[in-house]
């Protein structure tokens, strides 16, 4: 690949990961910075680095004119957008397209269909996937949506169609909080997403987030690399994710993986994606979005398959068939990440954001910790409080916990409030040892270390 050259259209942790792997293949690599942003890792580590606008997302990273004529400047062939920010922006993706450039991730035309939430359940049905119950599409009026609420039952929940990152969600107990909601909703949807569009769906009680990875190529194979449990969750933000998950037999497992293969299949979908599914107490099991980029959460998946997806991801993108079949894939062991944020969960989870003065990070057999951090290190106030993502794999669930519970002890960041000491409660709590946890365990967790060791409990 002695020709290509691949721009980095993002920050903080994803950018060094998918740098290290443009490293690994010998590809040269482009990073791009706000203002905000001009000591940070990603800066250093790359090639070269390009200043594309002051602090404020929405003229830097969401730029989309300046990162296009940062990558043409520096010759690049491709670009690498990482999750969040313009990844999924089939507008980008398009201007992108009509560069020559090639977009790592799928086309501007799957993507303006999957990254739509109301339209990506339509597509699911059609390719006979079980969605959650609910409105056709978007709803135009608080009536029309009162009139559904109705016919499916309350509790319901309005979701903005081009929702993310937990936002432009609400639940609805009765027809007087559908209208306050319906308009609070479309409004922080017009606010954050720029499209006011809104959907209505049935509120599933305390389900499990079950999400299915899938990766394609340009030959048109799909395959899918099993599933992760990211039930953990605050305000309907991921906390920890792990793979397998506790609760699924091999049989939902195949299920689930060949429903969310058909649903890729049924688009002509290339490179990595997520198909995001709820599991009800029944274990039925219901599509709620497809996400078409990288997740925050793929290392778990790296870890339990042997597989580096983003070097998978470049490779598809410059032409590649997948260097693996369904039948190739297994699962090899446990694997849990627990997400590290610049937060006080003693302060209702307000960022903290700030100078790092210490840091240390945990190491040893099968350890792995993700991160743009380093001694010295402002983290700035503009962006996501993700610092880190800590993540370890060992041959079984039990044995993660155990690891987990040593590297959150030997994870050390001065200087800034995180809520590592907050990951370690619940690597304690017995709901999370059993595997028993759902969606709402967070609210009604105190952050407490539960009892002592809890050793007994594990499975
Ligand atoms: P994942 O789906 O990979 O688990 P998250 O939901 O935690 O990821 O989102 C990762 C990052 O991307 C967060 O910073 C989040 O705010 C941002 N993000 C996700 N979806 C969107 C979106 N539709 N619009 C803007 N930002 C988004
Ligand atoms: P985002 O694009 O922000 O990731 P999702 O549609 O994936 O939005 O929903 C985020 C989270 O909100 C889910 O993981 C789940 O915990 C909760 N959620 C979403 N839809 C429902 C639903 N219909 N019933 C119950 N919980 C839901
Ligand atoms: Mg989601």
């Amino acid at each position: 690949m002695a020709q290509n050259k691949i721009l980095v259209a993002n920050r903080g942790e994803i950018a060094v990961r998918v740098i290290r792997a443009c490293k690994e293949l010998g590809i040269p690599v482009v990073a791009i910075y706000s203002k905000a942003d001009e000591s940070s890792l990603h800066t250093k580590l790359a090639d070269e680095a390009v200043c594309i606008g002051p602090a404020r997302s929405k003229d830097s990273y969401l730029n989309m004119q300046a990162v296009l004529s940062a990558a043409i400047a520096t010759g690049c062939n491709a670009i690498h957008p990482g999750y969040g920010f313009l990844s999924e922006n089939p507008k980008f993706i398009e201007m992108v397209e009509a560069t020559g450039i090639k977009f790592i991730g799928p086309s501007s035309n799957v993507v303006s269909k999957l990254g739509d939430k109301a339209t990506a359940k339509m597509i699911a049905k059609a390719a006979g996937v079980p969605v959650v119950e609910g409105s056709e599409g978007i709803i135009e009026t608080k009536e029309d949506g009162i009139k559904i609420a109705k016919q499916i039952g309350y509790p319901v929940m309005i979701k903005a169609s081009a929702g993310g990152g937990g936002r432009g969600i609400s639940v609805c107990y009765n027809d007087q909080e559908f209208s306050k909601a319906f308009e609070m909703t479309s409004m922080e949807a017009e606010t954050s997403f720029g499209d006011k569009s809104v959907y209505v769906e049935k509120f599933v009680e305390n389900p499990r987030h079950i999400e299915v990875q899938i990766m394609g190529d340009s030959k048109g194979n799909v395959v899918h690399l099993f599933e992760r449990d990211c039930s953990m969750q605050r305000r309907n933000q991921k906390l920890i994710e792990e793979a397998p998950s506790a609760i699924l037999n091999d049989d939902l497992r195949k299920k689930m993986g060949l429903a969310a293969v058909k649903l890729a299949k049924s688009v002509g979908y290339e490179g990595a994606g997520t198909i995001e599914f709820l599991v009800d107490k029944r274990k039925n099991f219901y599509f709620i979005e497809m996400n078409t980029r990288i997740q925050v959460e793929h290392p778990v998946t790296e870890m339990i398959t042997g597989i580096d997806l983003v070097k998978e991801q470049i490779k598809v993108a410059y032409g590649k068939e997948l260097s693996f079949k369904q039948k190739d894939l297994k699962i090899l062991g446990h694997a849990i990440e627990c997400r590290i944020n610049a937060e006080n969960p003693l302060n209702n989870f307000m960022p903290t954001p700030g100078r790092i003065k210490k840091v240390l990070f945990p190491g040893g057999f099968n350890v792995r910790f993700d991160s743009h951090i380093y001694p010295d290190y402002d983290v700035p106030p503009f962006y996501d409080s993700m610092v880190g993502k800590l993540i370890v794999f060992a041959p079984n669930r039990k044995e993660a916990i155990r690891k987990m519970r040593v590297s959150l002890e030997q994870l050390v960041i001065d200087g800034i409030t995180t809520n590592i000491e907050y990951q370690y409660a619940i690597m304690h709590a017995p709901d999370f040892i059993k595997g028993t946890y759902d969606t709402g365990f967070i609210a009604k967790f105190n952050g407490l270390i539960q009892g002592e060791y809890n050793e007994e409990l594990i499975g």
